[in-house]
């Protein structure tokens, strides 16, 4: 931490900092300019806290070093974390296939997505039981109903399931029936349901908030390795912008900046991320080639009649095709799909 004092600060208040520091188990070194001091400390920075610091008499600015979140960066962990689910891998050389319709709408419309999906080799099913949606009178999901549809069409398939939890009070309901537990975008910051899943052991897959920073997305992710869980799968899901023209802005510089940053898995969701299913299969492309641990893309046997994201939604036979589409990618970026 670097602490910039005010031009002219008398030394009584730079001495005063320091013995505050030095309290607090620091070692502060002064510099000394001629304009102003500035004081550099070493030691364990995020004990500190910087607004309090910077209301301290005589001190200007304080400038973090360290990064504000622990468990999940790279520097506390320097090899990848792999998840494993039901035998897959998410993370490393694998490249994960998340896909399924954006809601669980019937047993019929699930079957009609997953036999097919599994027999193109995809082992990780997604659908909403609980759906986040923007106005009260769109189709709220099926809630535990569209959990046990999901549970029996993947067994019988031999897929694992991730869907999204919307509320602290579902997460117990929601273990006993999926794979992996979806926090979405709209509840990134949710900080009581972090903790909630913090306590399970079941994965996380984490979507970025769509006016989220990376640092809030590491810092989110943080929260739940802090409460003990460490299997937390990263997803880049496109942000909002002044743009019109695609549903979501999808900044693919995400995925090597976060593998910069953190150990975590990253999987890219193109579907939200672009809201368009004819641009899909271009962002798929560069996602793999950007590094991404992973897709999550929403397939659907019907589109038109779908209860929400049909627009973006693919259908199984398009699904193929981009599988086949992304397959040179992956090779060429040394991964496998699983
Ligand atoms: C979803 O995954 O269907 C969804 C609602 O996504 P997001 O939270 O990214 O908007
Ligand atoms: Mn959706």
């Amino acid at each position: 931490m670097i602490i910039i004092m005010e031009t002219g600060a008398e030394q009584g208040k730079v001495a005063h900092i320091i013995k505050h520091l030095e309290e607090k188990g620091l070692q502060p070194v002064p510099l000394v300019g001629t304009e102003r001091t500035v004081i550099a400390v070493i030691g364990e920075e995020r004990d500190l806290n910087v607004s309090r610091l910077e209301a301290l008499p005589g001190v200007r600015r304080v400038l973090r070093v360290a990064q504000p979140y622990k468990l999940v960066s790279r520097e506390t962990q320097p090899e990848s974390t792999v998840i494993e689910v039901n035998g897959v891998k998410i993370g490393g050389d694998h490249l994960a296939m998340f896909a399924g319709p954006c809601s669980v709408e019937s047993e019929e419309q699930m079957e009609a997505v997953a036999e097919p999906l599994a027999k193109l080799g995809v082992k990780l099913l997604r659908g909403g039981a609980f759906k986040p949606r923007t106005g009260p009178y769109a189709f709220q999901g099926l809630g535990k109903e569209g959990l046990e549809i999901m549970a029996r069409v993947a067994k019988r398939h031999g897929m694992a399931t991730c869907t999204e939890v919307l509320d602290p009070r579902d997460v117990d309901l929601i273990c006993q029936h999926a794979d992996i537990l979806q926090i979405g975008a709209r509840n990134m910051q949710n900080f009581t349901l972090l903790k909630e899943v913090g306590h399970t052991k079941k994965p996380v897959f984490l979507k970025r908030g769509m006016s989220a920073t990376v640092e809030e997305l590491l810092l989110a992710a943080e929260y739940i390795l802090s409460e003990g869980n460490p299997n937390v799968i990263l997803c880049e899901r496109g942000i909002r912008t002044f743009e019109q023209y695609v549903r979501n802005t999808l900044p693919l510089a995400t995925v090597p900046r976060v593998k910069e940053l953190s150990h975590l898995p990253i999987i890219v969701d193109p579907s939200h991320g672009v809201g368009k299913k004819r641009l899909i299969p271009a962002m798929c492309k560069a996602a793999i080639a950007a590094g991404a641990d992973g897709l999550m893309i929403e397939v659907h046997p019907n589109p038109s009649e779908a209860l929400s994201d049909g627009g973006q939604s693919l259908v199984p036979e398009q699904f193929a095709e981009l599988l086949e589409d992304i397959k040179p990618i992956a090779i060429a970026v040394g991964r496998k799909i699983s």
